[in-house]
């Protein structure tokens, strides 16, 4: 996959560093059969590490990070979760970069005209990022060179998360991907889920980023939901 191809899966393609959420060619997903109950979907054979503390059922994907080589177009489901439900850095897992005005995300989506204060509700499967990721990222990152919004969140909220959705809510099709939110839980039992979601609130759209990261406290602690 040449840097241009990387850069249309709007992954953060950087030539010397792995993102942390990235996943390798020898991580592989781990289908499992699918059974349709009552209640919803389980998997056959379902152990209790299949769904987590909401009871959504999740991918199962290999965990061997650096095994093969490193999938630019692919995000690993648990290490993308742990970031954000977390909220560690996407690129080295630490802490984020937050200031008075929130926590930093980039975002590779475009503002939308009709949308007056975007990104204000918008769901993001993207995890923040520190000051010294964020800088490498807007020099290296091919993707980013094509146009991003810097954007600090005073309070970035987990509110569902991305996958595909089998069963009755599919209306008809094999399976839809889409953001479930935490409050559709008819649609989220039918649901297998690859990446969380969080939903920005508070925002501060960063015009001067560079100016804004000199001033950013490398060691700030990360604020928590
Ligand atoms: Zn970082």
């Amino acid at each position: 996959m040449t840097p241009d191809q990387q850069a249309a899966t709007g992954t953060m393609w950087k030539p010397d560093v792995v993102p942390y959420v990235t996943s390798y060619t020898g991580e592989h997903d781990r289908p499992a059969a699918l059974v349709a109950t009552k209640n919803g979907l389980r998997f056959a054979g379902e152990v209790p590490g299949d769904r987590d503390s909401r009871g959504v059922l999740w991918i199962r994907q290999d965990q061997k990070r650096g095994a093969g080589r490193p999938d630019f177009g692919g995000i690993n489901s648990a290490r993308q979760r742990r970031c954000m439900s977390r909220f560690l850095c996407q690129v080295c897992a630490g802490p984020p970069s937050v200031t008075t005005e929130g926590m930093l995300f980039l975002l590779l989506d475009k503002p939308e005209p009709d949308w007056e204060d975007w990104p204000e509700r918008m769901g993001t499967v993207h995890p923040p990022l520190c000051a010294r990721c964020a800088g490498q990222a807007i020099r290296m990152c091919s993707a980013l060179k094509r146009g991003f919004t810097a954007v600090r969140v005073r309070r970035p909220v987990v509110a569902g998360v991305d996958g595909k959705v089998y069963g009755p809510p599919a209306g008809g099709a094999e399976f839809v991907q889409r953001i479930v939110q935490y409050d559709e839980p008819d649609v989220l039992r039918w649901t297998i889920a690859e990446q969380l979601v969080a939903i920005l609130l508070g925002c501060t759209v960063i015009t001067d980023l560079e100016n804004d990261l000199r001033g950013a406290s490398l060691l700030a602690a990360p604020t928590r939901d």
